[in-house]
């Protein structure tokens, strides 16, 4: 199986059209937040985030989720940032349609970190969610 290739504009363009097919009021509310992409993760990222060799990052939120920033007198200069990563979404999809569907489906994860759910909450919602 080959990974299909998708130019850094393509991949741009699937990540708005994910994030356009988000329901309208999970988008709406997000505060200060930029959501972009790269290729891999970086070796810094995996080590901080205790991504074990045999797991793969797809993507990933990092910043001061919205349920905590009350408490913690959050400044906003520095916004949140959640990035794509496309080759960890090359390699775990098989066509197009399931590669969309991985795109929208990490990005729903990592804005679901930046409203302040844990693991255990987003991966009953995503049971639920699952077709
Ligand atoms: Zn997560």
């Amino acid at each position: 199986m080959t990974m299909r290739e998708v130019t850094d504009e393509e991949f741009d363009l699937l990540i708005q059209r994910a994030l356009a097919e988000l329901p309208d009021e999970y988008i709406k509310n997000l505060d200060n937040v930029a959501i972009t992409y790269a290729d891999d993760p970086s070796e810094e990222q995996l080590v901080r985030n205790h991504v074990r060799h045999d797991q793969l990052l797809l993507g990933l939120y990092e910043g001061l989720p919205q349920t905590s920033r009350f408490s913690s007198g959050y400044s906003g200069v520095l916004p949140d940032k959640i990035t794509i990563f496309k080759n960890p979404i090359r390699y775990v999809t098989h066509d197009d349609e399931s590669f969309f569907e991985q795109i929208k489906r990490t990005a729903w994860h990592e804005i679901a970190h930046h409203y302040g759910l844990g693991h255990d909450r987003i991966h009953v919602i995503e049971r639920h969610k699952a077709r």
